[in-house]
């Protein structure tokens, strides 16, 4: 029986395997984003991850969430390589870490989970708000979440507030100016295109919409 109010294991396959999906259809866009501003590489690292994540789903703990979530950040650590592995990496090992031992997860652990592995990302790449990386569609996302989840919003409006403020937060690093990774080796010019790492971390947000609390 699925519950429209938690994320099973079967739930959270779902969402890994959208993410995969969609990934690998927008694998050029996103190295074509990365050509812009990086080295070009951004669409076949994360599409290499995960494939990788794809192929090892399902040899992952069926009762335990977090379980889960830990053995794809090391699949990620050790396929997809740039900056983008380790912190992402991170990000699901923490996301993992903060859901451990538990068959399935309600909002509000999803919402502790996501900040865990936000904060993952922040200790391991140092990034602030504002300086044109993954953390500018992530942090707007989790806020808005946890504002859905305060305005008492039934799990599936509060997350596809969180996918809205995740693309808004994709968009408005466009014009800023990249104070971390490749793209701030460019300085001023790295403005006026939109970050690569923010534009995937939208995606993955949006296949949790997409599949996450629909019953
Ligand atoms: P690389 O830059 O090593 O080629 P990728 O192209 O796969 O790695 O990923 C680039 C993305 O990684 C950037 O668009 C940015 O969003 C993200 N990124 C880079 N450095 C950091 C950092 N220190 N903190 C958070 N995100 C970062
Ligand atoms: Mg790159």
């Amino acid at each position: 029986m699925s519950d429209a109010a938690r994320i099973s294991h079967d739930d959270a396959v779902a969402w890994l395997t959208l993410t995969a999906e969609r990934l690998h259809d927008q694998k050029a866009y996103l190295t074509e984003l990365d050509s812009a501003i990086g080295d070009a590489d951004h669409g076949i690292n994360m599409d290499r991850g995960f494939q990788a994540v794809l192929a090892v789903l399902p040899t992952l703990p069926p009762d335990d969430v977090g379980g889960l979530f830990k053995g794809i950040a090391m699949k990620l650590i050790s396929t997809v390589g740039g900056a983008s592995g380790p912190l992402y990496g991170t990000f699901f090992l923490r996301f993992g870490t903060a859901t451990a031992g538990q068959p399935d997860i309600d909002i509000a652990s999803f919402a502790d989970a996501l900040d865990a592995g936000i904060g993952g990302v922040r200790d391991r790449g140092k990034a602030e708000p504002g300086d044109k990386t993954m953390l500018d569609a992530l942090l707007p996302a989790s806020e808005a979440l946890r504002a859905g989840i305060d305005r008492g919003d039934a799990p599936a409006d509060a997350l596809a507030a969180a996918v809205a403020a995740a693309e808004a937060g994709m968009q408005a690093t466009i014009p800023l100016v990249a104070r971390k990774g490749r793209a701030s080796y460019l300085g001023e010019r790295s403005a006026g295109h939109q970050d690569p790492g923010a534009t995937s971390s939208h995606l993955l947000l949006k296949a949790a919409a997409d599949t996450l609390f629909k019953g």
